[in-house]
């Protein structure tokens, strides 16, 4: 697959980069590497520009302080980035990252943090931590209907309007704990709770955010290659229906 080229944005990953979240961003990248798609990523940190013409947007977990910062900071882009995700870019936040795709957080000590609101989802803090393995059933399509991965977190986060949830938890918290949804979809924005990283452990939803970016950027449903994913998938079955 020759001449196919992407370009990321990395959104903060100075702040928002916990748990090794970093790791979804090297995913995408070899596996572009390996069919012969140019993935470019940039980093984008404060003070730098965010120009056009970029296919998907990552931005990963952090603790509240960063959340803080980064809040701040995106205010200035939201409207750029709205337009982009109305373009049909491809967004996945982890975690405090999914948090500031939403419409707000409010945690427990800070005023409330502002997000892009390209999810109709809000987020307050909870009482208590969720941590530990998380597997969840997906009706996505691409191929398996397991997610997993490791969440941690206090953010009780709540979907509405025509923002549906990525899956549902069989194994652990999930958005909040009480609802069994886990993570959020709105157009081609995709939000989570799993860290770990969550793209290498989950092949199948990594080939689907490289599928989306190719049909909005080259308006064509490109078959990517299939790649030997018996590694991806050992970790994968690592983690599914574990508890701890
Ligand atoms: N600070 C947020 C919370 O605790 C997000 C944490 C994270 O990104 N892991 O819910």
């Amino acid at each position: 697959m020759s001449n196919l080229k992407l370009k990321l944005v990395h959104l903060y990953p100075l702040f928002l980069n916990i748990y090794g979240d970093i790791g979804n961003v090297k995913d995408l990248q070899k596996r572009c590497e390996w069919r012969g798609i140019e993935l470019e990523v940039q980093q984008f940190n404060v003070g730098d520009t965010l120009e056009e013409g970029n296919d998907i947007y990552f931005m990963g977990g952090g603790q509240d302080r960063q959340q803080v910062e980064v809040s701040e900071e995106l205010q200035k882009y939201k409207n750029f980035l709205t337009d982009e995700y109305n373009n049909d870019a491809v967004f996945l936040g982890i975690c405090g990252g999914y948090q500031l795709m939403g419409e707000y957080y409010q945690p427990h000590d800070a005023k409330r943090l502002e997000g892009i609101g390209i999810l109709n989802a809000y987020t307050v803090a909870g009482s208590n931590r969720f941590i530990g393995n998380v597997t969840a059933k997906t009706d996505l399509p691409i191929g398996k209907d397991t997610l997993v991965g490791f969440e941690n977190h206090s953010g009780l986060t709540y979907l509405r309007g025509e923002t549906t949830p990525m899956a549902h938890v069989v194994v652990g918290h999930g958005n909040n704990g009480v609802d069994k949804t886990e993570g959020a979809r709105s157009r081609n924005a995709f939000g989570t709770y799993l860290h770990g990283s969550f793209l290498p452990k989950n092949p199948h939803f990594a080939d689907y955010m490289i599928k989306l970016a190719l049909k909005k950027k080259y308006n064509d449903d490109i078959e990517l290659e299939p790649l030997d994913d018996t590694i991806e998938m050992k970790a994968h079955e690592s983690v599914l229906y574990k508890t701890y």
